[in-house]
């Protein structure tokens, strides 16, 4: 089973909830932001805040119209970020949600390359920095509990669950909306399809969503640049054997002090 989240921007009053759900739920520090254009803030993610609200604003048919577009992991169907991780840290679990396992991360940095959608966030504060992003809260999940943001957004902007019957559902408020959308399900199909799918009451291009993107699987792309850069490869996988064992090393010394042992 492939869970999702459906995201219908007409109902999103960006008020933030689901930021501020995200960063209790995952323990995430707070950090000092500002407000962009749009009033936007914070202006982008980090290895700290996993989601944002992008305020869009722009003028149709002579109105302002703003949207908010909460960003964040798409779960990709057939993750990019998970191909090109030379240590398995990051993983598409069987019930959808793709998950990075912080111990294993050796902070290569290649899933950010990878990511048509800039999700895995570097931590650049850290001595031994590594790769961090949302994980649809797959601890509450296996719970059977919602994540974080969809169980907090008070105008019922986030739909958690099967991502077959949230790509239903959206079609039929699109088709049941009186124009109410545009007709286009963003997810169905970009990336090769993600589990996170979104609704728009205006273009796309008046939204924070990228456009851009490849309707194809992009770990097919991503491989056939890396084969170009075979030295490269090689250097990296000698080197991250190195940082794996340092990381295995400084798990063990973490578990230790914290059991009260001495090594
Ligand atoms: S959006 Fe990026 S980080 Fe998230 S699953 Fe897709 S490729 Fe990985
Ligand atoms: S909690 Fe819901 S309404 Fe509030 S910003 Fe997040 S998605 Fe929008």
């Amino acid at each position: 089973m492939t869970y999702g989240m459906l995201i219908d921007l007409s109902k999103c009053i960006g008020c933030r909830a689901c930021q501020v759900a995200c960063k209790q739920w995952n323990d995430l520090p707070a950090e000092e932001t500002s407000v962009g254009p749009d009033f936007t803030n914070p202006q982008r993610r980090s290895a700290y805040t996993w989601t944002t609200i992008d305020f869009v604003t722009a003028e149709v048919n002579g109105r302002t119209v703003a949207t908010f577009t909460k960003s964040g992991c798409m779960h990709c169907l057939e993750p990019a970020c998970e191909s090109v991780c030379i240590v398995g840290a990051i993983q598409r679990q069987e019930n959808g949600a793709v998950t990075i396992d912080h111990d294993k991360c050796i902070g290569c940095r290649y899933c950010q390359l990878a990511c048509p959608f800039g999700v895995p966030k570097y931590e650049y504060d850290q001595v031994v920095p590594r790769m961090r992003k949302c994980t649809m809260c797959y601890d509450r999940i296996v719970e059977g509990l919602e994540p974080a943001c969809a169980a907090t957004c008070p105008s019922g902007a986030i739909q958690f669950g099967e991502r077959d019957e949230l790509l239903r559902l959206a079609k039929q408020r699109i088709a049941e909306g009186n124009g109410r959308y545009i007709d286009h399900v963003y997810g169905e199909h970009e990336a090769g399809g993600t589990a996170v799918l979104y609704i728009s009451p205006v273009p796309l291009d008046l939204t924070a969503l990228n456009t851009d993107v490849t309707t194809e699987s992009v770990p097919g792309f991503t491989w056939k640049a890396m084969r170009q850069l075979p030295a490269l490869v090689g250097s990296v996988a000698v080197l991250s054997l190195g940082l794996m064992a340092y990381s295995k090393r400084r798990a063990e010394l973490e578990a230790a002090q914290k059991g009260g042992g001495a090594q």
